[in-house]
């Protein structure tokens, strides 16, 4: 079913309560709106209310079992949805309201249906001020999850939700591009007050061992998981982030990577094909790959600008017909293990390394 999908520009010269209490009406009422967040937009409905968490599957087309964050607009709203803990709070009042999405025990007060099924509930208090606002506005906790259509790249501009979204939500706020461009660090805590990361993101494992709590890496932040192996987080198992074309990881010098390149294109008889290059070496790759569509990805050192550029590259290449998209293989450090995550799966693990 198609619906009237209302698009709302926020005009940052007047007070936003005004210009969002008909999003929250929205939202208290059942219906769906997306909304900008610090990471990427999100794709928002009222937590408590199981049919309008339905809504949210249907409009992205995803799997019911695959969980959504709850957003607070403040950490200690947590305490009426999960049951917290000192660690959680140890993370909150460093890194909250900001990108970090934590993992704990549910309260029945969320319905199944919100936390696709699972004894637990992700919840995340956003820095953004639309959204943070809305949440306020709203009176209820909001389950966003992203606001693309699953299996395409996360929308960091309106523009994003427009493409995706159109006649499958009530609202889209118009906020501008998102800050940093990568969805929320996800971590669960464990018994022994130990953190499991699940999720890389702009707060890194470091910035969390800062703090004293151990941080243990998910083994699918890097890899692919294996054979019958259980997700930690559901959303490891399902594809993402994927353009439909090939993309190939160069972990290589630009010289090797090029000689890789030429070499790949020619023996296949490739015509139409892309190189992701770091701001450096673009007028590297221009001089000798003549025929190659070259997308700028930032300076090598700057991962802050990778970081919000990266999907709007893949979803710009995603409507070309490039028969193979190159890209660097980032450091799987830091920043750089956010982009390597989203990365490795867009290329579906493949790693060229020369
Ligand atoms: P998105 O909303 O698109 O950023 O995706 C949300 C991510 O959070 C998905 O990958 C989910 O698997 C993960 N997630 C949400 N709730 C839970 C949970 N209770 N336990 C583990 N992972 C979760
Ligand atoms: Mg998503």
């Amino acid at each position: 079913m198609r619906i009237d999908t209302k698009i709302v520009r926020i005009d940052s010269g007047m007070p936003l309560e005004a210009q969002l209490l008909d999003a929250a009406e929205i939202i208290k009422s059942g219906g769906l709106v997306a909304f900008p967040t610090e990471t990427v937009y999100g794709l928002g409905a009222d937590a408590t209310n199981s049919d309008a968490a339905m809504k949210i599957y249907a409009a992205k087309g995803r799997p019911s079992d695959n969980p959504l964050i709850i957003h607070i607009s403040t950490p200690t709203e947590a305490e009426g949805y999960a049951h917290t803990c000192e660690v959680y709070y140890r993370l909150a009042r460093e890194f909250m309201p900001g990108p970090l999405t934590v993992i704990l025990p549910a309260r029945e007060s969320v319905p199944r249906t919100t936390r696709g099924g699972l004894d637990t509930v992700a919840v995340r208090c956003p820095e953004n001020k639309i959204a943070s606002t809305l949440i306020r506005l709203s009176g209820v906790p909001i389950a966003a999850p992203s606001a693309n259509r699953s299996g395409s790249p996360s929308p960091t501009s309106a523009q994003h939700v427009i493409d995706d979204m159109t006649g499958r939500v009530d609202m889209i706020i118009d906020g501008g591009s998102c800050d940093f461009g990568l969805e929320s660090t996800i971590v669960s805590v464990n018994p022994d007050e130990s953190v499991t990361l699940l999720r890389p993101g702009k707060i890194t494992a470091a910035d969390i061992t800062a703090l004293g709590i151990e941080v243990i890496i998910a083994d699918a932040v890097k890899d692919r998981l294996r054979d019958g192996e259980i997700a930690l987080s559901p959303g490891m198992k399902y594809r993402h982030y994927a353009p439909s074309c090939e993309v190939l990881l160069l972990d290589a010098e630009k010289e090797k990577a090029a000689d890789f390149i030429l070499n790949y294109v020619k023996g296949r008889g490739i015509a139409k094909y892309a190189v992701i290059a770091y701001s450096e070496d673009v007028g590297f790759y221009t001089g000798l790959l003549t025929n190659a569509y070259i997308y700028n990805f930032g300076e090598k050192a700057d991962e802050m600008t990778q970081a919000h550029s990266l999907f709007d590259i893949l979803r710009r290449a995603d409507k070309e017909d490039f028969s193979v998209i190159f890209a660097p293989l980032p450091p799987a450090e830091g920043i750089g293990l956010a982009l390597y995550n989203r990365m490795i799966r867009a290329a579906a693990h493949k790693i060229i390394r020369l």
